[in-house]
């Protein structure tokens, strides 16, 4: 089923120059970039963004990492968008990452390890929602892989 998610570069992913790398793995994969931003997060975007963590020791410091510099805020869509782009992100521990997963690759702590993408459904919503207006979002346009899937499922 296609889906929408909210995928973020964090501050630490965007210092270590590491945008087009990660970028290149969803447009690699065949996924559609429909939104696409830097931005500098605000607390009230942190707030917002990480609600469902508020009272956990981690919180303070979660709060502060995702502001303290800009991240690349982006909606992706694709089959299944949502649970995939969990899997090519990795585990939050980088240590629980799978080999080949950007977590795995590129970091190597818990706490500073660069991506973000919604975990649900209902949070993809709510984190678009947040990072981007409706007409910020890009969606009626085909890319050459749907054109290409259009021609071949027509030659069937
Ligand atoms: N985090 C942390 N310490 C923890 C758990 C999480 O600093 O013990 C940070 C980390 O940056 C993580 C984010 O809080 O990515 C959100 O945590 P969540 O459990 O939702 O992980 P995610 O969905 O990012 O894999
Ligand atoms: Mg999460």
């Amino acid at each position: 089923m296609t889906e929408r998610t909210f995928i973020a570069i964090k501050p630490d992913g965007v210092k270590r120059n590491l945008i087009g790398r990660i970028i290149t793995r969803f447009e690699e994969k065949g996924y559609k970039i429909i939104g696409l931003k830097l931005l500098l997060p605000t607390i009230e975007h942190a707030e917002k963004h990480y609600a469902e963590h508020k009272g956990k020791p981690f919180y303070p410091r979660l709060i502060k990492y995702i502001t303290s510099g800009p991240i690349v805020a982006m909606v992706i869509e694709g089959p299944n968008v949502i649970a995939e782009s969990r899997k090519m992100m990795g585990a939050t521990k980088p240590e629980n990452a799978d080999a080949g997963t950007i977590r795995f690759e590129y970091a190597v702590s818990q706490e500073f390890n660069i991506i973000h993408g919604s975990d649900s459904p209902q949070s993809a919503e709510r984190e678009i929602a947040i990072y981007f207006k409706e007409d910020e979002i890009c969606s009626n346009w085909t890319t050459m892989l749907e054109m290409l899937m259009n021609e071949e499922q027509k030659s069937l």
